[in-house]
């Protein structure tokens, strides 16, 4: 059968080799980190670094067709793997989703709106984003924030020093505070034929900056629900995407605003797991491997709700629970802000 080669080993792509072992592929696992929690499921783990050209150079030799759990794979290591085997989703994406202003960039230039923002490399720039935007705002790095990291709230200019301190000299967005009614997110699939599957949109909560519960349906419009999944459409194919990719929208009365896009199967996708016969994982490995699309249609509703650090604690309580799937990742120490796994509730 054929190998699909996976670039990151946590939780995602432990769930995407779950998906894929389903279907009859085997998984090889490339990451640097030891015991990765996809290591427990796949057919083979690489545990090297990214600037190793040898072992990626193997890693690639061995499989069919290679995708990724997260974005910021350095610029050289898929220069090599693109030399011999295709990676989806594709290059752009990945150009455009590892740097919050090309991102932006390419948002608005598709004709989509996003909050007001502004490039930030130092405090002269800061103070002109200011004035063009106002406060609230939020100032994040560039490059490599997630979880809510590297970002700094502005909500009036004396904050501002504090918040390009933050930063800690890297380059920055400030973005105009979005008073939403609503996060919701749209997890989208398009597969190698072109043809799009959106699944319903999720609405999400967050916890100090951590996705917190995602429940469908969503507390939204049927015009809402119909624009949400458009944006959605829109991006993948003006990408010429392939796999699973999750859309961050604000809902707010003047319509819907793109926070982020992750090119990738996504957490708040999780709850596709109890919600619909082909789950976000599978859709994921199904466009990568060149099949067709699944039947991602919703027939329960659902709250997903992560389990942060000592929150697994809950796990024997939430164990006895009716309607509740459960998913632990496997890792051994609960830190404060890590994922350790996640119940979908079936509503
Ligand atoms: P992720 O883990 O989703 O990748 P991230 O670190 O990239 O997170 P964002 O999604 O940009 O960060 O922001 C995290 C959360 O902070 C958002 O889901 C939202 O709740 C809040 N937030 C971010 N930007 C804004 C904004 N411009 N206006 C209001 N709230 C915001
Ligand atoms: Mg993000
Ligand atoms: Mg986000």
């Amino acid at each position: 059968g054929a190998t699909i080669g996976i670039l990151g080993g946590g939780q995602l792509g432990r769930m995407l080799s779950v998906a894929a072992s389903r279907l009859g592929f085997k998984c090889h696992i490339f990451e640097p980190g030891a015991e990765p929690p996809a290591g427990h499921v796949a057919h083979r783990v690489t545990t090297a670094g990214y600037d190793d050209a040898v072992a990626l150079a193997e890693f690639a030799a061995s499989v069919d067709v290679v995708t990724y759990e997260f974005e910021n794979i350095p610029t050289e290591a898929l220069d090599l793997i693109e030399a011999t085997r295709a990676i989806r989703p594709g290059r752009r994406v990945l150009a455009i989703s590892q740097d919050r202003i090309h991102e932006k960039s390419f948002v608005n230039e598709i004709g989509l709106a996003t909050a007001p923002w502004a490039e930030v490399s130092d405090m002269a720039s800061l103070e002109a984003a200011i004035a063009k935007i106002g406060t609230p705002a939020i100032l994040k790095t560039t490059r490599l924030g997630y979880d809510g990291k590297g970002q700094a709230r502005i909500m009036a200019p004396e904050d501002a020093p504090a918040a390009l301190a933050a930063m800690e000299g890297a380059t920055a967005v400030l973005e105009g505070f979005v008073d939403f009614s609503a996060e919701i997110s749209v997890i989208a699939a398009r597969g190698l034929d072109g043809s799009v599957a959106c699944f319903d949109p999720g609405e999400n909560v967050h916890k100090s900056g951590i996705l917190h519960t995602t429940t469908v349906p969503a507390r939204i419009s049927e015009a809402q629900r119909t624009d949400a999944i458009l944006i959605a459409a829109r991006i993948l194919n003006a990408l010429d995407y392939v796999g699973v990719m999750g859309v961050e929208l604000f809902v707010t009365p003047k319509g819907l605003l793109v926070n982020e896009i992750a090119p990738r199967v996504h957490n708040s996708g999780h709850w596709t797991q109890a919600g619909c016969t082909v789950d976000q994982f599978e859709q994921h490995i199904r466009a990568v491997a060149g099949w067709p699309l699944g039947d991602g249609s919703r027939y329960a509703d659902v709250e997903m709700l992560n389990l942060i650090g000592d929150d697994v604690a809950m796990v024997p309580d939430l164990a006895k629970a009716p309607r509740t799937q459960i998913h632990l990742y496997g890792k051994a120490e609960a830190k404060p802000g890590r994922k350790m796994g996640h119940v979908n509730r079936v509503l």
